[in-house]
């Protein structure tokens, strides 16, 4: 089994390479913004408390998360991998996904960091908010997003330079041509 987690800032393109690799490689998804997205158009109380930070380009707690997380995680048995996008996002989360995971016989195998600069990003999410509808994607909530990002997701990279597993990921250029990096990190990843 070779999970795999997608690392990047908001826009760096987790979900649309997430996409090429679940087409390749069969592997599952499971990424957070999605599910959290889905609760909160079935107007669960997760989905409400969840929609409060959203849209202040905040992060939903770690608790909230984890425990979501791991309730989803019983859905993986059996599968070729698995894709982490948008978690962890705090060095907490990552912690507590190695034990989900070490607790089921297995761990991350590689940690993608798709590196895009800020201007960028800004540009991408700008572009998306125009057709995506989604609440967050605007000038404020952007600029809030990054800046979360800055301050508590990046200590994520640590966590994983210390496991071995980060391959950094350059996330400008065509998408095809970030695909071929992707694969070639997953193809090089140890079977867990
Ligand atoms: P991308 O565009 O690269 O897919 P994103 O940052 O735009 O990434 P999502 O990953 O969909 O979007 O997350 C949207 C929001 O959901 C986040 O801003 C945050 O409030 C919440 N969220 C998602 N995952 C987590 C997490 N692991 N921990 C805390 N909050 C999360
Ligand atoms: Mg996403």
């Amino acid at each position: 089994m070779k999970n795999v987690v997608i690392f990047g800032a908001p826009g760096s393109g987790k979900g649309t390479q997430s996409e090429n690799i679940i087409a390749k490689y069969n592997f599952k998804h499971f990424s957070t913004g999605d599910i959290l997205r889905k609760q909160i158009a079935e107007g669960t109380e997760l989905g409400k408390i969840a929609k409060s930070f959203i849209d202040e380009g905040k992060l939903v707690t770690d608790e909230l998360i984890i425990n979501m997380l791991d309730k989803e995680l019983e859905s993986a048995k059996g599968a070729n991998g698995v894709i982490f996008d948008g978690f962890p996002r705090t060095y907490a989360q990552a912690e507590a996904l190695k034990v989900m995971l070490n607790k089921r016989g297995t761990d991350v195998a590689v940690m993608l960091n798709i590196q895009v600069d800020e201007p960028e990003l800004v540009n991408r999410l700008l572009e998306r908010g125009k057709v995506s509808g989604r609440s967050d994607d605007n000038m404020e909530t952007i600029t809030k997003r990054i800046k979360t990002y800055n301050e508590q997701t990046t200590p994520v990279i640590d966590f994983y330079k210390k496991e071995g597993t980060c391959v950094d990921i350059k996330g400008v250029g065509s998408i095809d041509d970030i695909f071929a990096s992707i694969s070639k990190a997953i193809d090089s990843a140890k079977e867990l």
